[in-house]
């Protein structure tokens, strides 16, 4: 842990937390009007976008893989004139109206608006296969991969709103969906809950788990274990999308800013928060549509509320 009296302070105008899409598009709106502005990313630059094997959802693009789309982001950033430091992690922050003071591990920062867009981990299912299978048969976003399943048989992981509506949409494609939920009750509201229960194409296996993912180059099935009994099947399968939770980054934030259920932090469409010259941006605000195009919108809106923020003031 470094030591806290050895930190530099230093001034900032515009400090943005993350370097994923919503914190890159900041970056470019904020640096274009001319505010000093920093965005501190401690993995790679880019965020989730990195792990998306093509994205084909994004205007301007018919497909792209992720990795190009994030290092074009951060160039556009760079060519703006923001400063990206990929060395560095928040650890701490004090925020009020009056003062915003963000802690990474080698700097005290005083920045006259902070942008937060530390965006969300998706929880991963938990089997060793995990990694393996990936983009190759192992899915997280329906809206992005659903329309290679067309015709096909998948599995959805997950009982609450957003498995639910993942079934709807990939309905669209699939011609079999059977949903595995570990416990006998889903977390969806009754309107959505009736349409899955009238949908032909699904099977639901209730109290169910999947131990266990099966094929060479791409998955061709799972192992799925019964949690009150034990007994485990078989069953032939082209994909699963998985909806089992994310992880919010928003610890460091609790003390002075809301957070939602699902710990991402409440903001409004116009970005703010109940602080003063604090706004949020992208997959970490409090919000049902989580995809690029939402991302970058409230990284445009974010910094364009904290140009005003800084010249009003
Ligand atoms: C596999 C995959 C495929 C996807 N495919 C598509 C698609 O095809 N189309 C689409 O529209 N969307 C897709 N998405 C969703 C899309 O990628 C996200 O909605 C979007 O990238 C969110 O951007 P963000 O900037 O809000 O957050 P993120 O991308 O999560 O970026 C947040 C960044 O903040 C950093 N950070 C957090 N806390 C700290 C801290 N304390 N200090 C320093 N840095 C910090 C993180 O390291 C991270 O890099 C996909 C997501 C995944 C995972």
């Amino acid at each position: 842990m470094a030591d806290q009296s050895k930190k530099q302070d230093k001034n900032i105008e515009l400090l943005i937390i993350g370097g994923g899409a919503a914190g890159l598009t900041a970056g470019i709106y904020g640096a274009r009007a001319k505010l000093e502005t920093l965005i501190i990313e401690d993995e790679l630059v880019g965020g989730q976008i990195r792990d998306a094997y093509a994205i084909e959802n994004y205007p301007g693009f018919s497909s792209v893989g992720g990795v190009e789309l994030a290092e074009r982001m951060q160039r556009q950033s760079l060519e703006a004139g923001a400063v990206i430091d990929d060395l560095d992690a928040v650890v701490s922050v004090k925020l009020s109206a009056a003062e915003k003071i963000v802690e990474t591990n080698k700097y005290r920062y005083h920045a006259k608006a902070l942008i937060i867009a530390a965006g969300s981990k998706r929880r991963q299912l938990p089997i060793a296969e995990e990694e393996k299978f990936r983009g190759n048969g192992i899915h997280y976003c329906e809206l992005c991969d659903g329309r290679f399943y067309e015709g096909k048989h998948i599995a959805v992981v997950g009982g609450g709103s957003a498995a639910v509506g993942a079934v709807q949409h990939l309905s669209n494609y699939a011609a079999k969906i059977t949903l595995i939920h570990r416990s006998e009750k889903l977390r969806a509201d009754q309107k959505s809950q009736q349409a899955l229960m009238e949908n032909e194409k699904v099977e639901i296996l209730w109290n169910s788990e999947i131990k266990e993912a099966l094929g060479n180059e791409r998955l061709s099935g799972v192992i799925v274990e019964n949690r009150l009994d034990g007994t485990r099947r078989q069953i032939e399968l082209d994909g699963i999308f998985v909806y089992i939770g994310s992880v919010a980054r928003t610890g460091i934030y609790k003390d002075y800013l809301t957070l939602d259920a699902e710990g991402n932090l409440v903001a409004g469409e116009d970005c703010k928060t109940d602080v003063e010259g604090v706004f949020v941006a992208g997959d970490v605000r409090s919000k049902r549509i989580r995809q690029l195009t939402t991302a970058v919108s409230d990284g445009t809106i974010a910094a364009l509320m904290a140009e005003e923020y800084i010249r009003q003031r």
